[in-house]
């Protein structure tokens, strides 16, 4: 029987695993390997939470095709020299794998390819961890979208042709040659020292069986009533599959396929198209991403070249370290460093106050959440912070600018999430708790430890942010 390698890179499954089916599909073992190489990401190379999860992503992965007999292999970079020693070794027809679409991957994807093939390997990538490839939806004019709801529209006509598949429950064993030459998951270092990361296995469970037990657990309970609840940030109300999403646990075709089987009242019918055009946000960043690369690092609408960005790095740090003074900033921030994950309304709050209030580069901003969000997704992240910053396709506008307190009120209305991320607020009674700086008394007696003012003044920040944007020349 001929050999195909598996190359796994973020999709750490195998059910509904394009890779495998084209291998089963002609007849081939599989053979799986994961080739450990961040540095070939640069300059988005994975970030310290993200790493610290793909440890346990990997295990797991390990440990369910253990399950059925076969076995992860583990290999460290570079990329293209493993996969042809490794393909030599095991003497293998075949190289598959599932697309990427993040510039530096797909630069470093065609070379393997060419190599691969000139060396008389059939190499093939087939369709990534999306329910379309960035070019299948296209424009009336051929080209990209720019604007979501249009895409959406589009895209969600196709939804019916998705189906997800599953993986056999024996798969072979790989050639003893490969398995002696595997490294031990923990060589990777993969494992942050010191253990910081400690509380976020509370939250989340890496890998795909955690993933379809987080899906299960969103279909039982918050699926009806997303659409209402999903903006509360003290409530579980969302699925949190995104970091699952992120390492291809679990696809989104697999996601469609279930909510599809369960017959849903009108209503929550409603709630969980309303979830499914979240699914939409994600193809409309990998279409974004894959149609307009550069900007995971530079402004999509040209005329922010100018913008004067303010450059101050010890509010930046305040920001970082969730000491802003702005309660529902910090209570996110700290969130974020605790857990490895950020609910998303606060997400949208926390960078408007970085981009407007505080006028800093989206960079900034993004490099962070790089760095500490554990579903961290250069599609997602570049397009979240480009469309808060409103320097993005179909952004929110840069003149429109969250008041942090207000919108505290209306989505934390009972202090919840704040007192529980900002411990020392705790004994503020709520009419201080969204703007404790105009309850100074209460704030010095309740809660000396927390900042007793804001970094910036909310009316002020803005009004410099809005003299900044209309200083901007125009453009066509
Ligand atoms: C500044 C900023 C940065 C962000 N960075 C990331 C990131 O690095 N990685 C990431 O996965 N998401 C990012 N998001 C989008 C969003 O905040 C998260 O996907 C969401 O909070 C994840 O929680 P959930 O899985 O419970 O979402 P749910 O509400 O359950 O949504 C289901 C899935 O839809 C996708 N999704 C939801 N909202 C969005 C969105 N606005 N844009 C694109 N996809 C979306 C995610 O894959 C998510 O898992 C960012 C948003 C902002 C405003």
């Amino acid at each position: 029987m001929s050999r195909a390698l598996i190359w796994l890179r973020r999709d750490l499954r195998l059910d509904d695993l394009p890779a495998l089916q084209l291998a089963l599909r002609r007849g081939e073992a599989p053979i799986f390997v994961y080739v450990h190489a961040p540095q070939e990401e640069a300059p988005w190379s994975p970030g310290r939470a993200s790493l610290a999860w793909l440890d346990r992503s990997l295990r797991a992965l390990q440990a369910d095709l253990r399950g059925r007999g076969s076995d992860l292999l583990i290999a460290q970079g570079p990329t293209l020299p493993t996969l042809l020693q490794l393909a030599q070794q095991a003497e293998v027809d075949s190289v598959y794998w599932q697309r990427r679409y993040e510039p530096a991957v797909i630069a470093r994807d065609a070379i393997v390819k060419r190599e691969l093939r000139a060396a008389g390997l059939q190499a093939e990538s087939v369709k990534g961890a999306v329910l379309f490839e960035p070019w299948e939806v296209q424009t009336g004019q051929g080209g990209p979208y720019k604007v979501f709801t249009p895409f959406w529209r589009n895209a969600q006509t196709r939804l019916k042709d998705v189906v997800a598949t599953t993986a056999p429950e024996a798969l072979p064993a790989p050639p003893d040659v490969l398995a002696a030459g595997s490294l031990a998951i923990n060589a990777l270092g993969l494992i942050p020292v010191p253990r910081w990361d400690g509380d976020f296995w509370e939250r989340f469970e890496p890998g795909a069986q955690g993933a379809l037990r987080a899906l299960d657990a969103f279909v039982d309970g918050a699926a009806e009533g997303y659409l209402s609840q999903r903006d509360l940030p003290e409530r579980a109300g969302t699925s949190r599959l995104s970091a699952h999403l992120h390492f291809g646990e679990i696809s989104p075709a697999q996601i469609l396929t279930t909510l599809r089987s369960i017959t849903w009242s009108a209503a929550a019918q409603a709630d969980v198209d309303g979830f499914v055009r979240e699914l939409g946000w994600r193809e409309f960043s990998q279409h974004l991403l894959y149609h307009f690369p550069h900007t995971t690092d530079e402004n999509l609408n040209p005329q922010f070249v100018a913008f004067p960005w303010q450059d101050d790095p010890r509010a930046l740090v305040a920001w970082q370290q969730g000491r802003t003074g702005v309660p529902i900033v910090d209570a996110g921030m700290r969130e974020l460093w605790h857990t490895g994950w950020m609910h998303n309304r606060v997400r949208m709050l926390v960078a408007s106050f970085l981009t407007k209030h505080l006028r800093h580069h989206w960079l900034h901003g993004a490099r962070w959440f790089w760095d500490t969000l554990v579903d961290a997704d250069l599609a997602n992240n570049t397009q979240g912070w480009q469309w808060t910053a409103g320097t993005g396709a179909d952004a929110a506008p840069y003149f429109r600018i969250f008041n942090p307190a207000t919108q505290a009120e209306r989505f934390d209305p009972n202090g919840s999430y704040v007192r529980q991320w900002l411990p020392e607020l705790a004994c503020l009674p709520d009419k201080a708790l969204y703007a404790p700086w105009e309850h100074a008394d209460l704030l010095r007696r309740l809660a000396p430890d927390y900042p007793q003012r804001p970094i910036v003044d909310l009316r002020e920040g803005r009004e410099s942010a809005l003299a900044a944007y209309q200083g901007l020349p125009k453009r066509d």
